[in-house]
């Protein structure tokens, strides 16, 4: 099928890169946000994270192959910049660009100059990512390593993901022409168009979780199709796609068989979007859903630990191919730390997000009127103050069980899909603009850049490219600043904003 074979698609891969640098400087944060966030999901538990090596990121429609060193030189802080070379030598030798990691917050020390230099020596691109610079404000820091002598310096938090797109950036622009592998339509697209695109990410087989059959996860991840954002902006799509994810028993298997029942199935179930999945596709009022993966949501794990990890697994499966996320609450338990990790997907992969508070029926069942009213302030308050980054998430209180609110969340998935393809144009943008004051936006003086006009580059998620001034990065509170009036001026319920910005000469 012409359309199966468009989706599965693999991004062409461009090159590699390898992340060098001493340990505990945040080599493996850094990893794990490029190839995906796969320390997050499992949490602390030993030997499962430690055997991270190679991954890859995806980024402006190309694919990188990102090793780790870390993973090959041991955890030593004593270890001396020749040694951690040496044993790193062959990564280095197989890469295109070396990324040198050092700790912002520790005093430039003569190891890092050593390593430096060896690194220097290879005759690669190398890029500096100060890393830990968790706030804009000690930005500063990062001319303190000058003195390494590496001309591109990036500050970054890999712990908070600052920093980390403007680093691929730089990365992307270095990758020698002659690595640049087949040219595909999304190739020349993503030279022609904005940069900014999906990070999405895809694991290697090295990270299978250990008590899972292997060939199951790693297919289950690396099948994962690359499509989602990138749909022609002019397309109105004909089709909702929908994820449910969620951690265990907080109803997705329940609530998928409450939603597609309630509307018509056109063929159930039909061809999904990723290899051995099946999709469930059905009309409701002349609208077309798609639940993504059904009997993917239908999966139990056979131990909770194991189930947990499917969930996330899954939700990360999930996103790829969809437009869209219900992220389902226990309205029982309340916001959890997994519920906050799987939300954190969404919306780092762009997608729309539509919080479902399930479960409503069980804590409002002692009510004498049945009605919820009364603790829908307290936990929409709650999942806005754990789920801070989903504040244009909309909140819908449901039972997959009772049917209670299914009318809601169907409505809300169309208005979210609306949303995420809403076009403003530019004249309208820089209208807009004028009546922006960006004095308000409380950025330090230094670190301020006169905003010539903005123009909306895409849709699905809606991404803006800012013009300015200088070509200095932008600084996050004018991002915060902007993104809070732009949602004020079009709202874009449900979906991120994405934010660039550019020199303008
Ligand atoms: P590696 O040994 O170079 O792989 O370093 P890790 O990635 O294991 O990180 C070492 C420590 O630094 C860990 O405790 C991380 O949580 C912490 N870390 C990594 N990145 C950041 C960051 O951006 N900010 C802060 N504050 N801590 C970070
Ligand atoms: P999943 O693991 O997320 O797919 O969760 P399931 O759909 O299997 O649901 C887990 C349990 O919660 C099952 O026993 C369901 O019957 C129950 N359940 C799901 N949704 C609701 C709901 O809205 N209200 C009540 N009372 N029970 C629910």
């Amino acid at each position: 099928m012409a359309r199966k074979k468009k989706e599965t698609v693999t991004l062409p891969l461009v090159g590699m890169i390898a992340i060098v640098g001493r340990p505990n400087v945040g080599k493996s944060t850094l990893f794990n946000r490029l190839v995906g966030q796969r320390r997050a999901i499992v949490g602390d538990e030993p030997g499962i994270t430690r055997d991270r090596l190679y991954g890859y990121s995806e980024w402006a429609g190309k694919r990188l192959r990102v090793v780790d060193t870390g993973g090959i030189v041991p955890d030593d802080e004593a270890l001396i910049p020749a040694e951690i070379f040496r044993q790193a030598k062959v990564a280095l030798e197989e890469a295109d660009v070396i990324v040198m990691v050092v700790d912002a917050r520790t005093e430039l020390a003569s190891p890092d100059i050593d390593l430096a230099r060896l690194l220097q020596r290879t005759g690669k691109p190398l890029i500096l990512a100060v890393n830990k610079i968790d706030d804009p404000k000690l930005e500063s820091y990062v001319e303190d390593f000058r003195r390494l002598g590496i001309r591109t310096m990036v500050p970054i938090s890999a712990e908070h993901s600052t920093g980390v797109a403007e680093l691929l950036e730089e990365i992307l622009e270095r990758i020698p022409e002659k690595a640049a592998g087949d040219k595909t339509v999304e190739d020349k697209n993503a030279g022609a168009r904005p940069a900014l695109r999906n990070a999405k990410t895809a694991a290697e087989p090295a990270d299978t979780f250990d008590d899972q059959p292997s060939v199951d996860l790693d297919s289950e991840i690396d099948d994962a199709p690359h499509e989602g954002a990138e749909q022609p902006d002019s397309e109105l799509t004909p089709e909702i796609k929908i994820a449910i994810i969620g951690r265990p028993n907080v109803g997705k298997s329940t609530m998928l068989n409450r939603l597609t029942g309630t509307a018509r199935a056109i063929v159930s179930p039909i061809a999904g979007t990723t290899r051995d999945a099946v999709d469930e596709v059905v009309e409701r009022d002349g609208q077309i859903f798609r639940f993504i993966d059904t009997a993917g949501i239908r999966r139990k794990g056979k131990t909770r630990l194991m189930a947990e990890k499917l969930s996330v697994v899954m939700a990360r499966k999930h996103l790829e191919a969809a437009d869209l996320a219900l992220v389902l609450i226990d309205a029982t338990e309340g916001v959890t730390a997994i519920d906050a990790t799987i939300a954190g997907y969404a919306h780092e992969a762009g997608r729309s997000v539509i919080v479902v508070i399930n479960k409503w029926d069980l804590v409002t069942i002692n009510r004498a009127d049945g009605k919820p009213a009364a603790k829908v302030d307290i936990f929409e308050e709650q999942v806005r103050r754990h789920l801070k980054f989903l504040n244009y998430a909309p909140i819908v209180f449901a039972s997959a069980e009772t049917g209670y609110g299914s009318g809601k969340i169907y409505e809300a998935i169309e208005l979210v899909a609306r949303e995420r393809r809403k076009r403003i144009a530019t004249g309208e943008m820089n209208r807009f603009l004028k009546h922006v004051d960006f004095e308000r936006a409380g950025v330090p003086y230094s670190q301020r850049v006169r905003i010539l006009y903005m123009t909306q580059a895409a849709v699905s998620p809606p991404t803006f490219i800012l013009f300015t001034d200088r070509a200095t990065p932008l600084h996050f509170s004018y991002r915060r600043f902007l993104e809070n009036q732009i949602r004020d001026a079009f709202q874009f319920v449900g979906t991120p904003i994405w934010i660039k910005s550019r020199a303008r000469n």
